[in-house]
């Protein structure tokens, strides 16, 4: 038996708890992972609260991300004791996923833990993290560098903002945050954004073209704010665009496009191919003070959860999230 969160739908809508689920009911896998550590994402929060149909599995065992230490394996790559790191591939989404004491997974799904970073670290990390590395990799290979100008990002205090933020000033770039004034707003400063706009600047409907602002863009928010970053990147920059946390909507018109020829590159996380995560990871542990992030990260574990999810979508919370399987009061 081991303890995992169970989502299942009910008559009675969503019904979730954290319970004692046999090894058997383990969903098929070539690879059987002791998960040490897993984080509250977006995305989890969003299954938990069943605030959008992410779960398109029932029962599902949330949790998108996960670090820990190989128990069982039949895949060519993995033998027990190896230590693993998983994000995406429709986990939690179809597939049991990290918010549990053990998963079974496809081996090919999974990637090394880099040989500096321990599990809990990974997880600060997390699937944020590494989304916030694959955009900044699509900025990099768009040939935008420091000495180029401002770069902006928003959503700055969530997960993929406060890590893009802070891996961006690391490199050596001008970050420009967009946040909500006060707490969030010296947060994003002490990762080291130069300068800080109210978020309420971009949230409403813009104009087609405005002025020309910044180089590139990390946007972890879509609708208004995405339309309205598009069309104040300088001419020939970049947008990475990976989060809809103020909307999947995209008001937007062409002009920024076929007058500056910015380049609006889309991220996806989920089933980024291997060389990606790969090449990602490699400069996560390169590139990012892990003692930092370390100290913004809140350690919960499996009986907090599902209230922090709530407080997440609600957008209570500043930092990073890990979840500890192993400790739990129950
Ligand atoms: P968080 O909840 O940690 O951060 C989201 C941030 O967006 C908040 O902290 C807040 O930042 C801002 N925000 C929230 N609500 C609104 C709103 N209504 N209007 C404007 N800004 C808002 O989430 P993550 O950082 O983990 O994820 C960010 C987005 O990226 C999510 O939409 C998530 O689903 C998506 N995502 C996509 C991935 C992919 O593969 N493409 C992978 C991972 C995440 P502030 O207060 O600083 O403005």
């Amino acid at each position: 038996m081991f303890k995992a969160i169970v989502l299942n739908k009910t008559d009675k809508g969503l019904q979730r708890e954290l319970t004692e689920v046999p090894d058997i009911d383990l969903m098929e896998g070539d690879v059987t992972v002791n998960v040490e550590y897993s984080t509250l994402n977006y995305k989890d929060a969003l299954a938990i609260t069943d605030r959008s149909p992410v779960v398109r599995h029932w029962p599902m065992v949330p949790g998108i991300d996960f670090a820990g230490t190989v128990i069982e394996s039949s895949h060519a790559d993995w033998q027990a004791g190896d230590n693993v790191i998983l994000n995406g591939w429709g986990v939690g989404e179809v597939h049991w996923g990290g918010l549990a004491q053990k998963a079974r997974i496809n081996g090919d799904w999974l990637i090394k833990l880099p040989d500096n970073i321990t599990a809990k670290q990974a997880m600060s990390v997390g699937t944020a993290g590494y989304t916030a590395m694959l955009c900044i990799l699509k900025i990099q290979q768009h040939g935008i560098s420091p000495d180029m100008g401002d770069i902006l990002v928003t959503g700055a205090s969530g997960g993929v903002g406060s890590i893009s933020t802070r891996i961006l000033s690391n490199l050596g770039y001008n970050v420009i945050a967009s946040t909500k004034p006060g707490k969030e707003s010296e947060y994003v400063k002490s990762l080291g954004a130069k300068d800080t706009i109210d978020r309420a600047e971009l949230s409403k409907k813009g104009k087609p073209l405005a002025k020309e602002r910044w180089v590139a863009a990390v946007d972890c928010v879509g609708s208004h704010t995405l339309a309205n970053v598009c069309a104040s990147i300088k001419y020939g920059g970049i947008v990475a665009a990976c989060g809809l946390a103020q909307g999947m909507d995209f008001p937007a018109t062409v002009l920024p496009f076929i007058l500056r020829g910015i380049t609006l590159a889309g991220v996806d996380s989920v089933y980024a191919p291997k060389q990606d995560r790969d090449a990602a990871w490699a400069c996560i542990a390169e590139y990012l003070d892990l003692e930092t992030l370390e100290a913004n990260t809140t350690e919960i574990n499996l009986d907090d959860t599902i209230q922090t999810a709530i407080d997440l979508i609600e957008d209570k919370l500043i930092g990073r999230v890990v979840v500890n399987t192993k400790m739990s009061a129950s």
